[in-house]
């Protein structure tokens, strides 16, 4: 069977990660995004089971004792993890997959599977980072000044990860995107899957 390649995806909060993964979805169907498990509060407009599974702290710490996930993590106070199921789910039908995971998680992927692909996403800068998040019109000023405070964290920790995008213009980096995950298609390991390279190669 083949096997697509596993993408990691990180970003602070404000980058534009959502709306970049979300338009590469649209934009090639062999791409699919993991659904992660989470114990914090659902937001307007999201639904369980779409863009987090979400359940109780209880469950969570049941999961971990059952060895239920790939990778977690604490994020900011709150509990954060892709299940191994999930993610088998996600890899059976040979698509490529990502999973919108902060650093520690990538950090615990990078260290089982070597050969998962890490994207760090910066925004064009702090300036413009907190302009998007006033925008958003979703935080009071101390929320925005903890987010950004939370969001030089992350961005500390881009220099380990395999390719750096910066999201200054929302088009352009769609393109970056697709173009790095179309690229891992091209990588010796995929094609020697293939019926066709193989072929040509005997
Ligand atoms: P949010 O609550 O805004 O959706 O996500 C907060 C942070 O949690 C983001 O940095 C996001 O990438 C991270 N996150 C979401 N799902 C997972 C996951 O399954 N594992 C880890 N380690 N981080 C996650």
């Amino acid at each position: 069977m083949n096997t697509g390649s596993l993408i990691l995806i990180s970003a602070p909060s404000g980058a534009g990660k959502t709306s970049l993964v979300k338009s590469v979805l649209d934009a090639d169907t062999e791409i699919v995004v993991c659904i992660s498990h989470t114990t914090r509060a659902m937001r307007d407009g999201e639904r369980d089971g779409e863009n987090y599974h979400f359940v109780e702290d209880a469950e969570f710490d049941r999961m971990i004792a059952a060895g239920a996930f790939l990778e977690y993590a604490d994020v900011f106070g709150k509990r954060y993890g892709s299940s191994r199921q999930e993610v088998d789910r996600c890899r059976a039908d040979g698509k490529d997959v990502i999973l919108e995971i902060d650093w520690q998680g990538a950090d615990q992927v990078r260290e089982m599977l070597a050969d998962a692909v890490s994207i760090f996403i910066l925004p064009p800068s702090i300036t413009e980072l907190e302009k998007r998040l006033r925008g958003r019109g979703q935080d009071s000023a101390d929320a925005i000044q903890t987010r950004l405070a939370e969001a030089k964290t992350d961005m500390a920790q881009a220099a380990r990860y395999d390719y750096l995008l910066v999201n200054d213009d929302f088009e352009r980096a769609q393109s970056e995107l697709l173009s790095i995950i179309q690229s891992t298609r091209l990588r010796r390991e995929r094609q020697l899957q293939g019926a066709e390279v193989t072929k040509l190669l005997q």
